[in-house]
């Protein structure tokens, strides 16, 4: 027998499964929030958006893009937009109005559904339909009644979501991600991070980047309840956890450290820091120092776990969680073995080929990128797909050691340097320049840009990191800019960026941060 493996199939079990136990628990205090919503509201509010998408002449197939902080109204949308035959298309809310219309017309998305906080700076972007997600607009989009969708031949193969990252091209690529892909790792994942039913999870992760990692699916599929967060902050998360009884959440090494901040703040005026023994963080998007792996160890008394991954791969590549080997090691030991990217997750084979680049070969990895068969033939070779990361394998541990491809990532989130060098050339005093990342405290990395000036220019730092704020979201743009004389190239003239990042560099074992 096959059955097809669609994301549906989470959220049906959930209703009837654990149909009365809370879903979800929406941020307080926002137009339209949805407080509390059981997994059986969350599965009619589903299927009265599949419906309302009928309604509105939407065909299986055709994309729904979703532009929105973390809210009970995204979650609720991943399954009714896919669940029924749709492709979502979660969109990076930080990116500013010309690259979301880039991607909603990319994407050829006929609804676009649109936070209230963002309307505003939002206006230009249009599709089809424009629906603000306000609780009004919306109201019958996510209406809490019985609702019947046109039946939709699930289909394991077909796309269910199409995430844009941003890669080595000056436009983001949007990665094709199917059902198929969507329910294995979701299952993979679960499956190496213990989630059962019994986890209460707390959304720190956007849920645009790889749709929350695909935690989304799997919690509801096992019926953990979700707790929304719309915005990171170190002692709001500590906050959540004591309210609501958070056992798991995921982030990049910044959500770590703003924790790590908010509980010294805690210790020092004497108040207790939750979750001992009872929370474990996977964390993901830049190697964490071992350093930071260790204080939450011992300062927070919380399970460390790591993931590596891409956009590309759903994400999940490789983990690496504490085996009943490591139980006995001092805490400063245990944090260096678990500061490498890990072990391959279920079915994943990785190779590292001569030059140094890591490929993996997974069910995870994606169908292609959307309407760019040229970059997707670039991506998958040999039945391998290339992640533009540097590494080595320490036994049966993958480690990241550096970047092949020129992106950086500042707070978990991709820049591509090409887009920042297109932006710098726009300026009048920027003859040449090279754009690199930089190490950051807070940030794991920062853009850097490099500029020989036009001669009879003068080229300011604060002029033109400002131009660029102007121009793109601004996570993407330089925080410095130096002036210099020339810029090393091969005899080709292709930039070598490597001799530009050295000094920067210097005294860190990894390329990468
Ligand atoms: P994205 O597609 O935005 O999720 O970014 C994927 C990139 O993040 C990967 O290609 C890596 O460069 C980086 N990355 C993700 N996880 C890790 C990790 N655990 N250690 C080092 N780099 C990572």
């Amino acid at each position: 027998m096959r059955v097809p493996l669609t994301i549906g199939d989470f959220l049906e079990r959930a209703a009837i499964v654990y149909g009365e136990r809370v879903a979800l628990v929406d941020e307080p205090g926002r137009p339209g929030t949805l407080g509390s919503v059981t997994y059986a509201g969350m599965r009619r509010r589903a299927r009265s958006m599949a419906a309302r998408l009928d309604a509105l002449g939407l065909e299986h197939g055709d994309r729904v893009a979703i532009v929105s902080p973390n809210a009970a109204r995204f979650a609720i949308a991943l399954f009714g937009t896919s669940a029924f035959g749709r492709v979502a298309v979660p969109t990076n809310f930080r990116l500013n109005a010309d690259e979301i219309g880039y991607i909603v017309k990319h994407s050829g998305a006929r609804v676009v559904l649109i936070d209230p906080e963002l309307d505003e700076a939002l206006a230009g972007v249009s599709a089809e339909h424009r629906i603000v997600l306000d609780g009004t607009a919306d109201e019958e989009l996510f209406a809490d009644r019985e609702s019947e969708p046109t039946a939709w031949e699930a289909d394991e193969d077909a796309t269910a979501s199409i995430n844009y990252t941003s890669g080595t091209t000056a436009r983001p690529k949007g990665v094709q991600l199917t059902h198929r892909t969507l329910w294995l790792n979701a299952v993979t994942f679960g499956w190496h991070v213990g989630v059962s039913d019994r986890d209460v999870y707390l959304h720190t992760l956007p849920m645009f980047h790889v749709n929350g990692w695909g935690m989304p699916y799997a919690l509801t599929a096992m019926g953990a309840k979700q707790v929304v967060l719309r915005k990171v902050d170190g002692e709001e998360i500590l906050r959540r956890i004591e309210a609501e009884g958070v056992t798991l959440l995921c982030g990049a090494p910044a959500v770590v450290t703003a924790v790590l901040d908010a509980a010294t703040l805690r210790r020092d005026k004497g108040e207790e820091v939750p979750g001992r023994e009872l929370v474990r963080i996977v964390v993901a998007g830049a190697p964490p120092p071992s350093k930071t792996i260790e204080r939450v160890e011992t300062e927070l008394g919380w399970e460390f776990i790591q993931i590596y991954g891409l956009t590309e791969t759903a994400p999940l590549l490789t983990v690496n969680r504490r085996p009943s080997e490591w139980d006995g090691l001092d805490p400063a030991e245990r944090s260096r073995l678990l500061s490498r990217a890990g072990v391959p997750a279920v079915g994943v084979q990785l190779r590292i080929d001569p030059e140094g680049e890591i490929l993996a070969r997974s069910n995870n990895a994606l169908e292609g990128y959307w309407e760019q068969p040229e970059d997707t033939a670039k991506a998958i070779q040999d039945g391998y797909f290339r992640t533009g990361d540097g590494g080595y394998l320490d036994g049966a541990h993958l480690v990241i050691a550096d970047r092949k491809k020129d992106v950086i990532i500042s707070g978990g989130e991709n820049v591509s340097s090409i887009e920042v060098e297109d932006c710098l050339y726009q300026h009048p005093a920027v003859a040449e320049v090279a754009v690199i990342g930089v190490p950051h405290e807070k940030w794991g990395e920062t853009v850097k840009a490099l500029i020989v000036q036009r001669e009879g220019e003068a080229a300011e730092e604060r002029d033109i990191i400002e131009f660029c704020r102007q121009r793109m979201a601004h996570y993407k743009c330089p925080t410095s800019v130096e002036v210099v004389d020339a810029l090393p190239r091969t005899a080709t003239g292709k930039l070598q960026k490597f001799k530009l990042r050295q000094p920067y560099w210097e005294g860190h074992d990894r390329l990468v941060n």
